[in-house]
């Protein structure tokens, strides 16, 4: 899923890199801790903006999502849950990190609590 240019304009850089300093994730808001791996991505359109995504973002992001916006990521996974219900490609979940796969696990779980409710 990787154009030269996106949306949101050119891409200048598009890496992964290890974390000489804490960072806070674009998507999670989660600190990414000091040596650890996160994406690194340079966007130039107005202006140049960067931004970081930790790897379990990361992870969803290459297995769940074609298209998103920058800090949209876990938004667009709660829509196709609440949209699509059990239809979910479970392949690709299962090839998430741990963390990702439990946190979509999580909003499934409570999509079908809020079914259950809608039932009763
Ligand atoms: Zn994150």
């Amino acid at each position: 899923v990787s154009d030269d240019v996106t949306d949101v304009g050119a891409v200048l850089t598009d890496k992964i890199v290890k974390a000489r300093k804490d960072h806070k994730c674009v998507e999670c808001r989660k600190t990414i801790n000091k040596g650890e791996m996160y994406r690194y991505e340079v966007i130039k359109n107005d202006d140049l903006n960067v931004f970081k995504t930790c790897a379990d973002c990361n992870s969803v992001r290459e297995h769940l999502v074609c298209f998103f916006y920058y800090g949209e990521i876990w938004w667009l996974i709660e829509e196709n849950i609440s949209e699509y219900g059990d239809q979910q490609p479970w392949s690709k979940i299962g090839r998430l990190t741990p963390v990702a796969r439990e946190r979509v696990c999580k909003i499934i779980e409570d999509s079908w609590r809020d079914d259950e409710k809608v039932i009763k």
